[in-house]
This record gives C-alpha cells, sequence and structure tokens, in this order.
C-alpha cells in the first residue's frame, strides 16, 4: 500500500462544500432572499470555543450561508441561557440552533441540549434525535457531524459495510455511539470498545473497519490492523514536538505509519475526519433550511 491509501478528508470537504454552495444558491433563486441560517450561542470566552466558533462562521459564510454568534458573558445563568434558546427556536429565520459546548460550571448541558428544537438540532445531539438513531423503526433529523462525516469519507470511497465486522474504539456522545449506531444501520457488525474493553488487540485483529475516537495518542498498534483493513482515525491529539514552531503536533489514536503500511484505506491526522464535521454541520443547516422552505417558512 502507497500514498493512493490515504483519504484525502479536505479534498471530500471541499467538493461537499461545493455542492451546498450552490445548493444555497438556487434556494436563493427559489425563494428570493432567503437564506439558510446558522445561530451559535456561546457562553463565557473559552479560547478553543471561540476558535472552533470562528471555523464555523468562516466556513458557513464561505457557502453563503447566514450566521449569527450570540456570545454571552461567562455569568449567564442557565435561565438566561434558556430564553436564549427559547427566542431563537420560535425565531423563524433561524434554521440551525447550536450551544457550543463545553459549558461553564452551574450550567446543567443535558438540559440546554433537550431545550434546542429539534428540527433545528444541527449538532444532532437532542435525545430524540439520539434516540431516533438508536431505534430501528426510526430516523432522526440530524445525525451527529463527525460521525455523518465519517459515513460519508467511507461512502466516498465505496467502502463496503454490510456483512463486515466493525470495531469503534470509544463510546463518547457526539462520537463513538453514533458512529456504532450507523454502522450497524449499514448492517455492519459492530463491536463498540470502551476503556474496560479487555484484549482490544485482539478485537481489532479481528475488524474490516476500525474507527477510533479515544484521544490516546497511538493508542491502535499497526500491528493491530488486519491487512486491507480500513481505518478511521478521530483522534485529535497535541504532542510536545521541539521541532514544531507552535511547539505540538498533531497525533492521532492510531499508530498512523504502521498501520498505513497495512491499511487498504486510512484517514491522515490532520487532514481526514476533520475536515469533514464541520462541512457535515453546514449540510445539517442546509437540510433544516430546506425543509423550513418545504413548509413554506421562507422569510
Ligand atoms: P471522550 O473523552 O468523550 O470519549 C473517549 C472514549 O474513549 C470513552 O468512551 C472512553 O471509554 C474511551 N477510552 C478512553 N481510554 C481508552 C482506552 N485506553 N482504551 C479504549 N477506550 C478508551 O472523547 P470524544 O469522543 O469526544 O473524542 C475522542 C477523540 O476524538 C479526541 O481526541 C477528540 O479530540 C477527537 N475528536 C475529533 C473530532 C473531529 O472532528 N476530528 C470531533 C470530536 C472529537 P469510557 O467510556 O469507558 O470512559
Amino acid at each position: 500500500a502507497g500514498a493512493d491509501n490515504i483519504i484525502d478528508g479536505k479534498a471530500v470537504a471541499a467538493s461537499v462544500r461545493a455542492t451546498l454552495k450552490s445548493d444555497i444558491a438556487a434556494l436563493a433563486t427559489t425563494y428570493p432572499g432567503f437564506r439558510p441560517h446558522l445561530s451559535i450561542i456561546q457562553v463565557g470566552g473559552r479560547e478553543d470555543s471561540s476558535l472552533y466558533v470562528r471555523m464555523k462562521e468562516k466556513a458557513a459564510t464561505e457557502i453563503g450561508m447566514r450566521f449569527t454568534h450570540i456570545k454571552l458573558p461567562n455569568e449567564t445563568t442557565q435561565d438566561q441561557l434558556l430564553a436564549h434558546i427559547r427566542e431563537l427556536n420560535q425565531d423563524a429565520s433561524v434554521h440551525g440552533l447550536l450551544v457550543q459546548l463545553p459549558l461553564p460550571k452551574g450550567i446543567n448541558e443535558e438540559v440546554v441540549t433537550e431545550a434546542i428544537d429539534v428540527n433545528k438540532d444541527v449538532d444532532g445531539f437532542h435525545t430524540l434525535n439520539m434516540g431516533n438513531l438508536a431505534k430501528r423503526s426510526t430516523h432522526p433529523r440530524f445525525t451527529a457531524c463527525t460521525p455523518k462525516g465519517i459515513m460519508h469519507l467511507l461512502a466516498h470511497h465505496k467502502v463496503e459495510l454490510a456483512g463486515k465486522q466493525a470495531v469503534v474504539v470509544g463510546r463518547s456522545d457526539i462520537v463513538g455511539m453514533p458512529m456504532f449506531q450507523l454502522l450497524q444501520k449499514a448492517n455492519a457488525t459492530v463491536t463498540l470498545a470502551h476503556s474496560r474493553t479487555a484484549n482490544l488487540a485482539d478485537i481489532v485483529r479481528q475488524a474490516d473497519i476500525v474507527v477510533a475516537a479515544v484521544g490516546v495518542p497511538e493508542l491502535v498498534k499497526g500491528e493491530w490492523i488486519k491487512p486491507g483493513a480500513v481505518i478511521v482515525d478521530v483522534g485529535t491529539n497535541a504532542v510536545p514536538d521541539a521541532s514544531k514552531k507552535s511547539g505540538t503536533r498533531w497525533v492521532g489514536d492510531v499508530e498512523y505509519a504502521a498501520a498505513k503500511q497495512r491499511a487498504s484505506l486510512i484517514t491522515p491526522v490532520p487532514g481526514g475526519v476533520g475536515p469533514m464535521t464541520v462541512c457535515m454541520l453546514l449540510a445539517n443547516c442546509v437540510e433544516a433550511a430546506k425543509r423550513a422552505a418545504a413548509n413554506g417558512m421562507v422569510r
């Protein structure tokens, strides 16, 4: 396997963004003045959160989406935050709404997530969206962006999932668990591994598809990889590196160089899964706007 087994998330994300941009232009032709609108509430000034919100804003405005950033002070109470959410739930011009996590101490993230209108929940974190993903007979309004982006990458590379053995390492609400659900819905046989899993190496050795979403640098060893397996590395870990100007470099949850020798396809870190996440947020928001327009809500 050579360089041609690398999944180029940046390129796939760019092509998805181009499609979304033309979708938005088409909507504006059909409904003059109508624009998909993403609204993000940020409480407090965490630097990492501000950076993520800026990335989302840049991506949204570049494709012609309307973007509103509601910045609330660190002292905001839960009730005040809920009042803002209610107002934006009511605002027909807003199609996608999310509250940037984590929230300051004293605000219950569960309560806040549940307050968002399911039809505007472009992060896909509402219990109804997560629950409908888990049920066999239902479909969520929106699916969490990172797992959705991974499914898009797998489809783009025509990775066969039905009947395959898949292992997801990590069971977070935002990545591991919805990833597990999506893979089983696609008829893979899925093992969900976590910090209490015994013999992770043996489990990974069986897998045709491995998704690592742990947050431990190079936890999944190259020698565990079944030859020909497809490797998706969600981990984004900053490790010290004196040779870099920033003093750190990004490392995934998979021992990349060794795994690449065995894998049929592998996502690099950075440039694999990461670029798809924001892209799927935009996709969810365009979808929300299309549904609103189809229901006659075009102001
Ligand atoms: P969480 O910390 O919420 O979850 C980590 C999961 O890994 C938990 O289920 C935990 O198990 C499991 N785990 C921890 N240690 C081990 C171990 N030694 N062996 C097996 N499983 C283990 O992380 P997230 O899901 O939020 O994120 C995971 C990684 O993905 C991080 O590096 C994060 O930065 C990155 N990320 C990247 C995104 C992107 O767009 N590229 C988006 C989101 C996250 P347990 O449940 O038992 O505690």
